[in-house]
C-alpha cells in the first residue's frame, strides 16, 4: 500500500538566521500489520498458486510466527487435495519444520461441510492434522445426491427462506459439537446461516469465528449480535498466492469499521493456541 506524505523541511541555507520552509512530497511504503500468526493459507496443492515453501518463506520474511497450510480437503470438486498430496504434504511440513526453525508450522485442511449431519470430508484424517477449521464451499460434493439437492443446489439456487436458513444454521451446529474445531471460516459466503446461534455455540466449544482477509459477510447487526455472546475471532488471509500470507488488511479494517475491538482477534498479537 502506497502513501503520500507531505514532508516539512525547515532550511537556513543562505545563514540569514531566518527559517524558510519547503514542502517535499515524497512515497513512503505504509508499515503492513502483520499478525502472530495466519492459519488458513492454500498451496498448488489445492487451488492455490504458490509452493507450500514458498508460502512460508513470505511468512518469514513478513516476520510471522506461526504458519498453517489448510489446502481445501478431499470432497471439493475442483480443487481438493489428493490422498497422495496430502501425505506427501505431511512429509514436507516436516522437512520444512527442520529447515524453517524460526517459525512454527501446523499441517491442516479446510474441511468441507458435507451436508446437515454436520459431517466434515477431513473425518476420517482429522487425528493426522494439527487442529481442525471448516467451511462450506458449493463445490464441494457431498455425502449423496439427494443430500447435494436438499444442502447445496437449493441454497445456490434459491433464495433461503427463515426456515432454510434454520436448517443451515443446524448443520453448522452439528458440526461444531461433532469436532474439536479451531475455528468456522467465512459464514454466510454460500450458505446463510444464523450467526448468533452458531456465535453461541462457538463460545462454548472453545471455537472461534474467522474475519476472513479476502471476503467478509457480517452485518452490523450479526457483528453486534456476536459480540453480545462474548465469542472471539480469528484474522486469517485465505491467501492462494505466496504474497497474501499474512495479509489481514481486510479483517482489520472490517473489525475498525464495525466495532470490533481488536483485543477479541486472538491472533493479532499471539498464538492461536496460546489458550490451550
Ligand atoms: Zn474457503
Ligand atoms: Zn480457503
Amino acid at each position: 500500500m502506497k502513501k503520500i506524505e507531505n514532508i516539512e523541511i525547515y532550511e537556513d541555507d543562505n545563514n540569514t538566521g531566518k527559517m524558510t520552509t519547503a514542502t517535499e512530497v515524497s512515497v513512503v511504503e505504509e508499515k503492513k500489520f502483520v499478525p502472530y500468526g495466519d492459519y488458513h493459507t492454500h498451496t498448488n496443492f489445492s487451488d492455490g498458486e504458490g509452493t507450500l515453501e514458498e508460502n512460508i518463506q513470505q511468512a518469514i520474511k513478513l516476520g510471522l510466527k506461526e504458519y498453517a497450510v489448510t489446502d481445501h480437503a478431499f470432497k471439493h470438486r475442483a480443487s481438493g487435495i489428493t490422498l497422495a498430496n496430502f501425505h506427501l504434504q505431511k512429509r514436507q511440513v516436516e522437512l520444512f519444520r527442520e529447515r524453517y526453525p524460526q517459525i512454527k508450522i501446523y499441517h491442516a485442511l479446510e474441511g468441507n461441510l458435507m451436508g446437515y449431519s454436520g459431517l466434515l470430508d477431513i473425518d476420517e484424517y482429522k487425528d493426522q492434522l494439527d487442529f481442525l477449521q471448516m467451511g462450506f464451499h458449493k463445490s464441494a460434493s457431498n455425502e449423496n445426491f439427494a443430500t447435494w439437492w436438499s444442502f447445496t443446489a437449493t441454497n445456490l439456487i434459491f433464495k433461503p427462506s427463515e426456515k432454510k436458513i434454520e436448517k443451515n444454521t443446524l448443520a453448522y451446529l452439528r458440526c461444531i459439537d461433532r469436532y474439536d474445531l479451531k475455528f468456522v471460516n467465512h459464514l454466510n459466503y454460500g450458505i446463510l446461516v444464523n450467526v448468533k446461534e452458531i456465535a453461541k455455540a462457538c463460545v462454548e466449544r472453545g471455537t472461534k469465528i474467522e474475519l476472513n482477509g479476502k471476503r467478509i459477510f457480517f452485518s452490523q447487526k450479526e457483528v453486534d449480535d456476536m459480540l453480545e455472546t462474548g465469542v472471539d475471532f480469528v484474522a486469517n488471509s485465505d491467501a492462494h498466492i505466496p504474497s497474501r500470507v499474512g495479509d489481514v488488511a481486510l479483517s482489520i479494517e472490517f473489525a475498525k469499521s464495525h466495532g470490533i475491538p481488536l483485543e477479541k482477534i486472538v491472533n493479532l498479537n499471539k498464538s492461536l493456541f496460546s489458550d490451550m
